[in-house]
């Protein structure tokens, strides 16, 4: 038996002391107003038993991990019928690039990027029927946890600087792969960007990724086995844009980052595991996030590979 709350508590200890060279993500004004200190850790296994340390039961900005949420509430209503308009290729470039756009006539390489999300955003926008509302509803059904709400400061604050986003949107517009008004669809996907969770109850949100879509607290089947190989294949690939490649080398997990510094990542049918600490390296992966996970799959002697 491994013990995760030994390993965790080691990893810990061992990285919060040693130097932090990222920086607070502040092209969103609002997310840096956050301690850059802050630092949890949530492991949550398949029988339901959590291991946590440090800030785990504090509330951040999840920013791009809800992209995995948006994606798989979209391919649960849509089915494959969504890679019509979304791809599923590593990007190798930034988060907000517009450079592939161009050349893919409109089409995003995957759904974690923010242009893919944008799309994905105004899928669920023709498809449900009070949208932000139902996917607030969709979070907290898997997070068991009714509380889970956006942070209204932080959606103002990406709307005021959200010129790139804005950028995106009107371009895949001109190739007529946004069915709806972009800033009904920028509205949508700030607000699920800026949605606040803790380390904990994001690591029970992921644990459908680990467990073959069942919701493990109602038996409900959220996705099924093989949409949820494909939304691990998906983090696997490109749940960390232009560090795709470097996270899977060094973690060997499926995962998620976002600017707001956290990281879930998960171990299919073991675990899944969500870090916060909010200084980023210049891809925008939290620093400590991407270290804890690496001793976390070395110390443990698991990974998928
Ligand atoms: N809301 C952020 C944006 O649109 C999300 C980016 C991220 O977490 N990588 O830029």
């Amino acid at each position: 038996m491994v013990n995760y709350q030994e390993i965790l508590q080691d990893i810990y200890t061992e990285i919060a002391s040693s130097e932090n060279e990222g920086k607070i993500a502040s092209y969103i004004p609002e997310l840096a107003k956050i301690d850059a200190n802050k630092f949890g850790i949530c492991l949550t296994n398949l029988v339901g038993r959590e291991y946590h340390v440090g800030d785990s039961d504090e509330r951040f900005s999840i920013q791009s991990i809800s992209k995995v949420f948006a994606a798989s509430l979209a391919f649960s209503i849509l089915g494959d019928k969504i890679w019509e308009r979304v791809g599923v290729e590593p990007s190798g470039t930034k988060f907000n690039s517009l450079i592939q756009l161009e050349l893919e006539n409109g089409i995003p390489r995957n759904p974690f990027i923010n242009a893919g999300a944008i799309v994905v955003a105004d899928m669920l926008i023709t498809h449900l029927k009070h949208p932000k509302n139902d996917y607030l509803e969709f979070v907290q059904k898997l997070a068991g946890e009714n509380s889970i709400n956006f942070d209204f400061s932080v959606v103002d604050s990406e709307k005021d600087y959200g010129y790139r986003n804005a950028a995106l949107i009107n371009f895949m517009k001109s190739y007529g792969n946004i069915e709806n008004d972009v800033d009904e669809v920028l509205d949508f996907y700030f607000h699920s960007c800026s949605i606040e969770m803790s380390c904990r109850e994001l690591s029970r949100a992921f644990l459908i990724y680990a467990n073959h879509g069942i919701l493990a607290s109602t038996g409900e089947k959220v996705l099924d086995k093989s949409q949820i190989k494909r939304m691990n294949a998906l983090m696997q690939t490109c749940g960390f844009y232009d560090e795709a490649g470097e996270f899977s080398f060094k973690v060997g997990l499926p995962g998620k980052s976002g600017v707001g510094g956290g990281i879930a990542a998960v171990f299919p049918k073991e675990y899944s595991v969500v870090v916060w600490s909010p200084k980023l390296n210049k891809k925008g992966n939290s620093v400590y996030g991407l270290k804890t996970l690496e001793l976390l799959t070395t110390k443990s002697g698991l990974s998928i590979f």
